[in-house]
């Protein structure tokens, strides 16, 4: 266990990519599976962090704000300079609204924003695994 919070996502058991209704099923799911009266002896779950976090996954502004910070934290992860960086290409990244998503083998995921390919940046850390890869995408002048 890392020193990271398990994100929304994570802790939803969904990607970054999800639509509303899958996040909403994932809630239910994990809501009657740790149901109180199931299961008197589990574990206790954190009921109220996975309903903020439906709640702010369900909410498309809310959800982009979210996105951002998740954003944020990935760009504070120094890609580690021990290990060699993949090269992945742009084109094998998901279009979201403001940023690219590239799937990590943790489960997390890269995150692209249109600030990273303004300036330059063809470097990047999972906010999971701390992985590191690099992407090619050609710097086009307007
Ligand atoms: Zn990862």
């Amino acid at each position: 266990m890392s020193d990271a919070a398990l994100n929304y996502y994570e802790l939803l058991s969904v990607s970054m990519t999800a639509t509303t209704e899958e996040i909403k099923a994932a809630y239910r799911a994990i809501l009657l599976k740790h149901h109180p009266d199931r299961h008197l002896a589990q574990r206790t779950l954190d009921f109220d962090l996975l309903k903020t976090a439906c709640t702010v996954l369900t909410s498309p502004t809310q959800r982009a704000t979210y996105n951002a910070s998740i954003i944020q934290s990935a760009h504070k992860t120094t890609p580690s300079p021990h290990r060699p960086a993949e090269s992945v290409s742009l084109n094998m990244f998901s279009p979201q609204e403001d940023f690219f998503v590239y799937p990590c083998r943790c489960g997390n995921a890269f995150l692209l924003d249109f600030s990273d390919i303004d300036a330059g940046n063809h470097l990047l850390a999972c906010p999971g695994c701390s992985e590191t890869i690099r992407v090619d995408y050609e710097v086009v002048d307007e």
